[in-house]
């Protein structure tokens, strides 16, 4: 047996589709553009990848965009000071701080400065408190594209088991929430792990869902799941190749190629989870522009 593929790369060119047609639909209407502000702080190479991806993105889809190249030395003050000055632009529909910053900057307190009804990537408190809530609120995207993912290939997830390896606030901690919590898609029964976890396979062989969030290349291993597993691998990770011309291969947190003849479902790495959390990132920003989830 063999794992069928989701495929993520398909998944968000069709979700593209949709909201390039929705934006245009709303600038027939005679509104703006749906603008996008990225704020990039430093020189950091996979930064500068992501916020490129996201730039292409934004312009295949119609949403106008800008990323705003801040020196690392930046202090908090006046990096939100800058985040300020766009809160009060009612030019500016979506506000996206690129992780991580340079260390001096404090993470949670530069995420608290932006506007919540900005806040594209969903990771301000106030839409990390509405997703527990059950309440509209702008999700992180990563979780929410495989929610997207699980949902057009039509797999379960009510009162499944589903189990989370990883606990960030960004991807794992808001997955958990999602799959147990979310009225429409979720309502699984969820086990989330973390580091300290002991024995991590008592909880993930027993998982009928297995998303993987834990940055550790190849952490789960095909003794770990049981027969017919569905798994979502979020994991990029670079591994040293010499074969490859530049010196290294992506690979995920799954070790794929045994986990496949077990699992029903699988994503790969690349080209499952990543399309989406920049696809998921153009519809929020839609949202934002029309003012969808906050109308005030
Ligand atoms: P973090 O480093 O912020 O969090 C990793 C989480 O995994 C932590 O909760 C950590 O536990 C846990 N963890 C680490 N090692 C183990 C282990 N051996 N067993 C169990 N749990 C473990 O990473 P992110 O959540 O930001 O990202 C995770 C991975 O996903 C990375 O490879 C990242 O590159 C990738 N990623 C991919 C995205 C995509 O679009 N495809 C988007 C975002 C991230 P503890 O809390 O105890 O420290």
């Amino acid at each position: 047996m063999s794992a069928e593929i989701i495929d993520g790369r398909k998944v968000a060119a069709l979700l593209r589709e949709r909201v390039q047609e929705d934006v245009q639909e709303w600038c027939t209407k005679g509104n703006r553009r749906p603008f996008l502000q990225v704020i990039l702080v430093g020189d950091d190479p996979a930064s500068i990848v992501y916020t490129g991806t996201k730039t292409k993105a934004c312009m295949e889809v119609g949403i106008e965009t800008d990323t705003m190249v801040l020196q690392d030395t930046i202090s908090e003050f006046e990096l939100k000071e800058i985040i300020q000055s766009c809160n009060a632009n009612d030019e500016i529909d979506g506000i996206l701080v690129q992780m991580p910053l340079p260390s001096h900057l404090s993470q949670h307190s530069v995420i608290e400065a932006i506007d919540h009804r900005k806040d594209v990537d969903g990771f301000h408190p106030m839409n990390v408190g509405r997703l527990s809530l059950n309440q509209p609120c702008f999700k992180s995207c990563t979780p929410a594209g495989i929610m997207e993912l699980l949902k057009h290939y039509s797999i379960p997830v009510k009162s499944q088991h589903a189990v989370v390896v990883g606990a960030s606030n960004i991807v794992g901690s808001p997955m958990a929430v999602m799959l147990s919590r979310e009225n429409s898609s979720g309502k699984a029964t969820t086990t989330i792990c973390h580091k300290y976890t002991r024995d991590l396979t008592a909880h993930t062989i027993h998982a009928d869902i297995l998303i993987v969030a834990a940055g550790q290349p190849h952490l789960i291993k095909a003794e770990m799941v049981k027969q017919g597993v569905v798994v979502i691998d979020v994991g990029i990770n670079r591994v040293a190749d010499e074969t490859n011309e530049k010196g290294y291969r992506l690979v995920g947190d799954v070790d794929y190629d045994s986990v496949k003849k077990k699992a029903s479902w699988i994503t790969p790495v690349p080209g499952g989870v990543g399309p989406m959390t920049v696809a998921m990132l153009m519809k929020n920003t839609l949202l934002a522009a029309k003012k969808s989830l906050y109308p005030n």
